[in-house]
């Protein structure tokens, strides 16, 4: 534990309606078992009020953030500088601070990767189904074509115009891949017949049981089902894969992985994965 208040350093993440953000207890229980003198806390705020946010923490003693949901895109104009793979997918969920100048990157690509690897037999070259247009939508398909080499990847989202606006962004940054849109519930048995891989990267589903896919779209087993809500660990739309003989991701991978790269990238030390896991596991436990 910090000796005194100077000699901690800050973090947090940047978000709305965080109230049942993993990320502080799992960063916190990192930084006990390691003895590191770092606090991470929770920074809610509406879009409107960024600009300030980030001009308060070019302060010394802060360290870093993450961000989230609905700020992954809109933060990037407010940041002095954007890593590369960030910059190539248009969402930064890490911010590191050094004398004085904000950093974005973002790690979901390297925690998507890191979820999907033990599946990549059954994925690479092949078609996704990906649901949501946000900016873990974008991470999800970076790392299916730059990881998995997928081939075709269709996207479903409740707003079709950010479905459109969003395979065009992709195409330009990532050529080397197809890309659809659908446009109606009434297109999504096709469209998941059709897939290895879907994924769900909205909230549908996130402390409830609803799904994001009709429950009577069948699936098969040799897809591969990746729902990035990790609250409950097994979602409806898992539960409903799994019925069906396919493979389930649960989103508590890809949490995991993407707060170890923020932790590499605020501390330069390796993260304490099982420390981690426990810790998130404990207070889903404790949620449910
Ligand atoms: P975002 O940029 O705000 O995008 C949210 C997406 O979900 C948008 O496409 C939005 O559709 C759609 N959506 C939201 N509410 C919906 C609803 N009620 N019905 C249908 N569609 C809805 O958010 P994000 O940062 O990508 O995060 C999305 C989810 O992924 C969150 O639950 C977040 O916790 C989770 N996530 C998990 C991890 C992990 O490590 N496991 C990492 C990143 C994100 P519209 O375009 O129509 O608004």
């Amino acid at each position: 534990m910090p000796s005194s208040l100077e000699s901690v350093e800050y973090l947090g993440i940047i978000g709305r309606s965080l109230k049942h953000t993993l990320s502080p207890v799992m960063h916190t229980a990192v930084f006990r078992s390691l003895g590191l003198p770092y606090s991470y806390g929770v920074m809610e705020v509406t879009a409107e009020f960024l600009p300030s946010l980030l001009c308060s923490l070019r302060t010394r003693g802060f360290l870093g953030a993450n961000v989230t949901i609905p700020h992954k895109q809109a933060i990037i104009s407010f940041l002095d500088a954007i890593d590369p793979d960030a910059q190539a997918i248009g969402a930064v969920n890490t911010i590191l601070h050094k004398g004085g100048v904000l950093t974005g990157f973002n790690t979901d690509v390297v925690g998507v990767r890191n979820a999907l690897r033990p599946f990549a037999t059954m994925i690479r070259g092949r078609s996704a189904l990906v649901i949501g247009a946000g900016g873990g939508t974008r991470a999800v398909i970076a790392s299916c074509v730059k990881d998995y080499a997928m081939d075709h990847i269709t996207v479903y989202n409740r707003t079709p115009e950010r479905a459109v606006e969003l395979v065009a962004s992709m195409g330009q940054r990532l050529p080397s891949c197809r890309y659809d849109t659908i446009n109606g519930l009434q297109e999504l048995p096709e469209a998941v017949a059709a897939s290895s891989l879907i994924v769900n990267t909205t909230p549908i589903g996130m402390n409830s049981d609803a799904s994001p896919l009709p429950r009577n779209i069948s699936f098969s087993k040799n897809q591969l089902v990746f729902d990035v809500v990790y609250s409950p660990l097994q979602t409806t739309l898992m539960q409903q894969a799994h019925a069906d003989g396919a493979q389930t991701i649960g989103g508590l991978e890809m949490l995991l992985h993407q707060g170890a790269e923020a932790f590499r990238i605020w501390t330069g030390k390796e993260f304490a994965m099982d420390v981690a896991r426990t810790a998130v596991i404990q207070q889903l436990r404790t949620l449910s």
